[in-house]
Formats: C-alpha cells, structure tokens, sequence
C-alpha cells in the first residue's frame, strides 16, 4: 500500500458532495468525468491532463483530490515528492520514473502531487545545490505529463502560486488552474451543514447564520475568516461541549 513514495489513498466513503464550496472545480470535474465513457472515446474527446489547485491550507485542496478520485471510481496515488530524492547519484530519477510508470499500470487512475511547490522550492539555485537533481526530476515530470500514453488524471496542490516554476503554469500543462480562497458566507454555510450532518446531526436544528456570521470578518475582523479545516475543528469541539453539558459533568477546562 505505501512504497515510500507513492502512497494508495483510501476515499471509499467521500463524494463531490463532501466539499462545501469550490464550485467552479467540482462543476468542472463533473463534466470531465464524462470523457472517461466509452461513447465520450468514440467521439474522439481525450483524457483530461490535470488540474492545479492553489491556495490558502485547510480549505478543501487534499479534500478536493480525495473526492475527485471516489467520484471518478479511480484509485488515488499520493506522489510525496520530497521522498523522490534519494540519496545516490541518479537513484531521484529512477524513482521517479518508477512511480509515473506504477500510476499507469494502475490507470485509469488519479496522481497527486501534493505540494508540489515544497519539493521544487529550490529550483532556481537546484544546479549549483543538489548537482541539478531537482531540475532533472521536474523535467521529468514536465515530459512525462505531455506523452503518457495511458489516462492519469494529475491532480496537483500547491500553497502559493508564486513559488511555482513557470515552466509549471505555461498554458496547456495543466488543463485548468483553479485558486482557493477562504470561504465566504454561502460556502461557510455549506460547510457547517456538512460537518454537522457528519456527526450524525440534523442542520435544520442549528442556527447555521449564526455560525456563519461568527465564523466570518463581521466577528473576527478585516480578511479573518474561518478555514474548511477550522469550521470542522469547531463542529467536533461543539460536540464535545454538548457531550460533557448532557452528562452535567461540568467542563474539564472550567
Ligand atoms: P493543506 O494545504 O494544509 O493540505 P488543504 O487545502 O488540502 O490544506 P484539506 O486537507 O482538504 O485542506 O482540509 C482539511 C480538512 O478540513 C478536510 O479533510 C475537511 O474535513 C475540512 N475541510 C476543508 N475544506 C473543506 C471544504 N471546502 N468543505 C468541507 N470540508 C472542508
């Protein structure tokens, strides 16, 4: 199940519906889903290359390529690239080129390149530091993502756009590119429902715009809003509060 380097992702239990928000992507997703059909072949439609997904943590980007994955029916290969570099001359390569082959034998299938911009951080100054390892085994990726011949889905995260390689964002390596943001009132509200159902709760017996409204900038400020993860963080923690209030043990912390 995990070589070290390419790790198989259990998403049994998800859906598209597990994320609140992100629109934009998961419309995007539902209609690409479509090209993997037989009739969709026939009609002459090719496999989707990938997509990046850039933005803010803890709202939804790992989530996003667990869905993604359960959705399409395709099992889901996490790639950790700071792994791939081995400590031999050479060995980064190999193992690069072994994990790109292992997610075709297993294709159709989904490979995440989970952030991406951590591995490839120093690539500017890479020829000098590592005797141009880092910028060998990107450039490998870069042809790899242009002629696999077998459908692998790429599903790319990166925290910030800026350390990205340019060679990464060039039109046509990605088929589409989409930013995560905080979530506003609607996608809080979305995500509160979701959290809340999870534990096993009905949201119409909660005052969800009350959350909403607490969770966002009228309560905590300028540009301060809850993340994805956060909003899950405080659905558990009112769980557990609720738990200790019904058994009238009081609260641990006072
Ligand atoms: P990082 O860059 O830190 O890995 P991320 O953007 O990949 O962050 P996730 O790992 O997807 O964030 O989020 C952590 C958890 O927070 C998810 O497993 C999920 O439970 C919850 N969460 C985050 N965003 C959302 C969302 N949009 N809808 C529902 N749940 C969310």
């Amino acid at each position: 199940r995990k070589s070290g380097i390419l790790e198989y992702v259990d998403t049994e239990k998800l859906e598209t519906a597990d994320i609140g928000g992100l629109d934009n992507l998961k419309k995007w997703l539902e209609i690409r889903k479509k090209a993997y059909t037989p009739e969709a072949e026939q009609f002459g439609i090719g496999w989707p290359k990938g997509v990046l997904l850039v933005g803010v943590p803890g709202c939804g980007k790992s989530l996003s390529a667990k869905c993604v994955a359960a959705s399409w029916k395709m099992p889901l290969l996490r790639l950790d690239l700071g792994r791939v570099f081995g400590m031999y001359v050479g060995s980064s390569e190999a193992n690069i080129r072994l994990a790109l082959s292992m997610s075709e034998a297993v294709s159709p299938s989904i490979l995440w390149i989970d952030e991406i911009e951590k591995a490839l951080s120093g690539l500017a100054s890479s020829n000098q530091s590592d005797g141009g390892t880092t910028s060998r085994v990107f450039g490998t990726i870069l042809t790899w993502m242009q002629e696999k011949k077998s459908p692998v889905f790429v599903f790319a995260t990166a925290n910030n756009i800026g350390s990205l390689p340019p060679e990464l964002l060039r039109k046509g390596r990605f088929d589409e590119i989409f930013f995560v943001d905080l979530p506003n009132e609607q996608e809080r509200a979305e995500i509160f429902r979701i959290h809340i159902k999870r534990i096993g709760r009905n949201p119409e017996n909660f005052d969800i715009a009350k959350m909403v409204k607490l969770s966002g900038e009228a309560s905590l400020g300028d540009g301060v809003r809850l993340t994805g993860s956060e909003i899950e963080a405080c659905v558990n923690q009112a769980l557990l509060e609720a738990f200790f209030v019904r058994n009238s043990e009081g609260h641990p912390e006072g």
